[in-house]
């Protein structure tokens, strides 16, 4: 539940575009299929000991000033097929101006220049499997953060695997863009998580976590567009009804305000029913 005060009409404004424009963008992807769905990557089979990639979908999409170089830091498990798909530059683009020998494994926190990229596009992974069943929702409680920093925090809270979650949204701190979304090496790996005990929801529920203390503040208007779009991708895809989209707080036996009092729960919910098709709404029939 949204319990800050009314957004500003700009407020309001902006997130009605952003909305428009990830729903404008679901709807083409869904229409248009294959020309907006990248079938043809895989990820090394080294990082996927017994699960298959069977698409990847893009979802946030910004433009990038042409005749620049961008430095990427490397975040774990990214691989150079799914950055040259990020910044919509070839994979041998990316080897030659880092001087990558072929199939070279990418190092955690790895400094990469990304050769004059046309775009960048988040992308989505999405993988042959039945155990996910619900889509749990975070925040980090940090004002800051990325893929590579929370993976530290969590390997020192005692969580071996490192990151928690199976999908990070980042918010623009760190070097990392407004509604970036960095899959984790768990859901790249389709591991089991470690962001929610209760009710089992590590061992059957996908984890998406949001950079910020949403009890301080509300998640940017990108953030929310990048995890309405994910949400709704992995929940079509997945077959995951609505119902089963909760926040850490809502799920039985969590003791945890997570994903933040001004998380504007209504208005997500709302949003993803616009993008969603009805038939997605319904329960969970297999
Ligand atoms: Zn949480």
């Amino acid at each position: 539940m949204d319990r800050s005060s009314p957004a500003g009409k700009n407020d309001r404004r902006q997130f009605l575009f952003h909305m428009l424009k990830g729903t404008a963008l679901l709807l083409l992807q869904g229409c248009s299929g294959l020309a907006n769905r990248t079938l043809d990557y895989l990820p090394p089979h080294a990082y996927l000991p017994s699960r298959r990639a069977i698409e990847t979908a893009a979802a946030v999409q910004t433009d990038l000033p042409k005749e620049t170089c961008v430095t990427h830091e490397v975040a774990p498990m990214e691989t150079v097929p799914r950055l040259a798909q990020m910044y919509g530059v070839t994979e041998r683009e990316l080897t030659e101006a880092n001087r990558l020998k072929p199939g070279e494994a990418l190092q955690p926190g790895q400094k990469l220049i990304i050769p004059h990229p046309a775009r960048y596009k988040n992308i989505v992974p999405v993988y042959e499997n039945d155990r996910w069943q619900y889509i749990v929702i975070h925040h980090t409680a940090g004002k800051t953060g990325k893929a590579l920093l929370v993976d530290r925090i969590h390997r020192e809270r005692g969580f071996d695997e490192g990151l928690g979650y199976h999908f990070l949204v980042d918010n623009g701190s760190l070097g990392k863009g407004d509604g970036q979304l960095e899959a984790a090496p768990r859901w790249i790996r389709q591991d089991e998580g470690a962001h929610c005990k209760a009710s089992n929801m590590n061992v059957r529920s996908i984890g998406i976590g949001l950079v910020g203390n949403f009890n301080d503040q509300k998640p940017s208007a990108a953030q929310m567009n990048t995890l309405i779009q994910l949400v709704a991708l992995l929940a079509i895809h997945y077959q995951i009804p609505a119902c089963n989209v909760l926040g850490h707080c809502m799920v039985p036996g969590a003791k945890t305000d997570c994903p933040g009092h001004r998380f504007p729960w209504q208005r997500f919910q709302l949003s993803l029913q616009q993008v969603m098709p009805a038939s997605s709404m319904l329960a969970r029939s297999r």
